[in-house]
C-alpha cells in the first residue's frame, strides 16, 4: 500500500517537472544524484528535494513561484528554496519541495557603476570572482564572508553575511541598496526606499504588492514601540536573528523593504538581482600580531584597541594554534612562538591614507607592548600573507574529520555585548570540558563574536543526543550574557528553536504574522527562522558529516 502512495507521488512530481521543463527555459532536475546532492548544505541537516532548478533567468523564477502559488491555491503546498552554492551551516539551503539553484545559469555582474560606487549582480555570481573584478576598479564588498571563495552574493543578502572586516564596514544590510524579489505569487517587485508619498502610492496597488505594503505598514504602525524597544535594547555589534523590522519604517515616514529582505533566508521572496554598494578598497593595509599570556590580558587589549577603529581585530586560541600545529607542522612555523600564546591577536588598518594607517598601528603598537607577550608589526603584503595564515588556518578545523568523528557547526556564532568576551570564552571552554570534548576557537574577536566546531560522531546515538544538549547549553549561556544566536550565520532551521528565546514571545508573535503577510501559503522556505522547533531536528539530523561535496560541480543530467 505505502509503495504504491509513493509510486503515485512521484508520478505526480514527474507530471509536474515535465510541465515545469515545457514552460521555463532552465532546466529541471529529478534525477537521484541531483536530489541527493542537494539534499544537504554545509549544515548537520539533510532535507531531500522533490527536485532541483536552476533558473535560467528571472522569468523563470516568476513561472515556478506562479505555478507553486496556483497548486497552493488548490491546497496542495510545493515549497520553495532559494539556493546559493548551499556553504549554509543551519541548514536553510535545503527544503523538501523544489531547490532554485542560482549559480548555475543567473550568476553575472551585470553592471558596476564606479561613479555611484554601486553594482548591480545576479545572486549566483560567485562572492570571490565579483570582488576580484570590483577590487581591479578599486572598490569592494567589504561584508564579505570568509567562505567568499565557495559562497554566493545571493547567499550573503539572504544571510546578512559577514566578515573580518564587518567591525568596520558592517554586515551586509549596510551594503545592499536595493533588490529585485520575486514575490511568493510570482509577481516581481524592486525594493528601495521609498518616500511617504511613494509608500502611499504603493498601498494603493491592487496587486500582491500593494497588500504586503498596506499589511506592513499596518503592524509596524501598529506595534512601533515594541518593534524599537527590541532593536535599542539589542547590545551586540552584529545580528542575523530574526527579521530587521526595526529599519523599515523611519520616523519621517519613509519606508523600504531592503533591510527586510536581506538576512530573510529566501523566506519572504527569492532574490534574482541586487544592487549593492561599493566601499573604495585600499590593498595597503597595516597589521599588527600580538600573542597573549593569559585570556586577561587579552580582553584588556581588546577593550584598548577598538577606540582605534581598526579594520580588523580577529583571535585564535591556543587549541586551535596546538590542533594546527598537530595536523600541519610546519604551517604556522616561525609564525608563532614555539611556545603556544593563551590567545593571539590580529589587528588590521585599511585606511586609504597612508598616514592614518600608519597612526593606527603606531597607537596599536603602543597598547599592544604593555599587555601582549610579543608583537609583530608589518607593511609588508607578503608577510601580512604569511600572518593571516594564523587565523585562515581555522580552516583546517573546519575540513577535519578523523575515525567516523566530524567537526560540526552545531554551537556557532554566538555574539555578546564586548564586556562579556572573557566570560563567553571561559563558559564555551567550561561547556566543552563537561561533554569532555577538545575545543578549537577563533573569530572576530572586535565583535567578541566566537567560532568553535567540536568533533563528534553523527553516527553515534550517544553523540546525536550531545548535539541538542550542546546546544541548548550554548545558546542559553549566549543568551545569558545578553548576546545573540546568529551574528553572521543567521537562524535557518537550526538556530529557529531558540531564536524564540532570543526575540520573546511578542516579537515572534510579529515575525509570524510578518511571514503570513508575504507568504500566506508557506511555500517560500518553511521551517526557517520560524516554524521549527527542537524535536523537528531530531529526524533531520544527518548520519554523517561532510562538505566535501561543496567544491564540486553542480550536477547535470
Ligand atoms: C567554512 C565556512 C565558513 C563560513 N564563514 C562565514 C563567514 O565568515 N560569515 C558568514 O556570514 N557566513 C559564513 N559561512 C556561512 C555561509 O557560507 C555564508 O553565509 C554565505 O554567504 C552563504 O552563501 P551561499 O551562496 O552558500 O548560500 P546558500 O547556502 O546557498 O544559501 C544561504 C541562504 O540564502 C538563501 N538564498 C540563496 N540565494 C537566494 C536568493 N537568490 N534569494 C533568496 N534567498 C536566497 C538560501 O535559501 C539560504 O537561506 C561560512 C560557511 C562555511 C562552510
Amino acid at each position: 500500500m505505502k509503495d504504491k502512495i509513493l509510486g503515485a507521488k512521484i508520478e505526480h512530481m514527474n507530471k509536474i517537472a515535465q510541465y515545469l521543463q515545457e514552460h521555463i527555459d532552465g532546466e529541471v532536475l529529478t534525477s537521484a544524484k541531483a536530489r541527493d546532492y542537494f539534499s544537504t548544505d554545509a549544515s548537520v541537516l539533510r532535507v531531500p528535494p522533490v527536485m532541483a532548478i536552476y533558473p535560467k533567468n528571472k522569468n523563470d523564477v516568476r513561472k515556478v513561484a506562479r505555478f507553486t502559488w496556483q497548486l497552493a491555491e488548490k491546497g496542495h503546498i510545493l515549497p520553495m528554496t532559494a539556493r546559493g552554492r548551499g556553504t549554509d551551516q543551519t541548514g536553510a539551503a535545503i527544503g523538501k519541495g523544489i531547490v532554485l539553484v542560482f549559480p548555475a545559469h543567473m550568476n553575472r555582474l551585470l553592471e558596476m557603476d564606479t561613479k555611484a560606487k554601486m553594482a548591480r549582480v545576479q545572486p549566483g555570481a560567485l562572492f570571490r570572482s565579483f570582488q576580484e573584478t570590483v577590487q581591479t576598479h578599486g572598490y569592494f564588498l567589504p561584508s564579505y564572508p570568509a567562505s567568499l571563495d565557495y559562497s554566493t552574493i545571493g547567499g550573503a543578502v539572504a544571510n546578512n553575511s559577514a566578515g573580518e572586516k564587518s567591525l568596520k564596514y558592517g554586515s551586509t544590510r549596510e551594503w545592499v541598496d536595493q533588490l529585485e524579489v520575486v514575490l511568493a505569487n510570482g509577481e516581481i517587485i524592486y525594493t528601495g526606499r521609498l518616500s511617504k508619498r511613494e509608500l502611499n502610492k504603493k498601498k494603493g496597488l491592487a496587486t500582491f504588492e500593494g497588500e504586503i505594503y498596506r499589511q506592513l505598514d499596518g503592524l509596524i504602525t501598529d506595534n512601533w514601540e515594541l518593534i524599537q524597544h527590541a532593536a535599542q535594547s539589542r547590545a551586540v555589534s552584529k545580528n542575523s536573528s530574526g527579521y530587521d523590522l526595526a529599519d523599515v519604517k523611519r520616523k519621517d515616514g519613509s519606508f523600504d523593504l531592503t533591510p527586510l529582505m536581506v538576512g530573510s533566508q529566501g523566506t519572504l521572496g527569492i532574490v534574482t538581482e541586487a544592487i549593492v554598494r561599493l566601499s573604495p578598497y585600499s590593498p595597503q593595509t597595516e597589521l599588527v600580531v600580538a600573542e597573549f599570556a593569559s585570556l586577561d590580558a587579552a580582553h584588556d587589549a581588546i577593550s584598548a584597541l577598538l577606540p582605534l577603529q581598526p579594520s580588523a581585530l580577529e583571535m585564535v586560541d591556543q587549541n586551535l594554534l596546538a590542533f594546527v600545529n598537530r595536523l600541519q607542522p610546519n604551517k604556522l612555523k616561525d609564525l608563532v612562538s614555539d611556545e603556544l600564546p593563551a590567545l593571539v591577536l590580529l589587528v588590521e588598518f585599511d585606511d586609504l591614507k597612508e598616514k592614518a594607517r600608519r597612526k593606527g598601528a603606531k597607537k596599536a603598537l603602543k597598547v599592544l607592548e604593555q599587555l601582549a607577550s610579543r608583537v609583530k608589526h608589518s607593511s609588508n603584503h607578503e608577510e601580512q600573507e604569511r600572518l593571516w595564515n594564523i587565523r585562515h588556518s581555522a580552516a583546517a578545523v573546519i575540513n577535519f574529520s578523523e575515525d567516523s568523528r566530524s567537526s560540526l557547526p552545531i554551537i556557532e556564532d554566538g555574539i555578546v555585548p564586548h564586556e562579556y568576551f572573557q566570560q563567553y570564552v571561559k563558559n564555551v571552554y567550561a561547556l566543552l570540558e563537561k561533554y569532555q570534548l577538545d575545543v578549537a576557537l577563533w573569530g572576530h574577536a572586535g565583535n567578541a563574536n566566537l567560532h568553535m566546531q567540536p568533533l563528534l560522531d553523527l553516527g553515534k546515538v550517544g553523540d546525536r543526543q550531545k548535539v541538542f544538549k550542546l546546544m541548548t547549553e550554548y545558546y542559553d549561556m549566549v543568551l545569558k550574557l545578553h548576546g545573540s544566536i546568529a551574528a553572521e550565520h543567521n537562524d535557518g532551521r537550526l538556530r529557529a528553536p531558540f531564536a524564540a528565546k532570543q526575540h520573546g514571545e511578542e516579537m515572534m508573535t510579529l515575525f509570524s504574522q510578518l511571514k503570513t503577510i508575504f507568504d500566506p501559503y508557506e511555500t517560500l522556505n518553511p521551517g526557517v527562522k520560524t516554524g521549527t522547533e527542537l524535536k523537528d531536528l531530531t529526524g533531520l539530523l544527518r548520519n554523517e558529516y561532510s562538505i566535501q561535496h561543496l567544491a564540486d560541480h553542480l550536477p547535470r543530467f
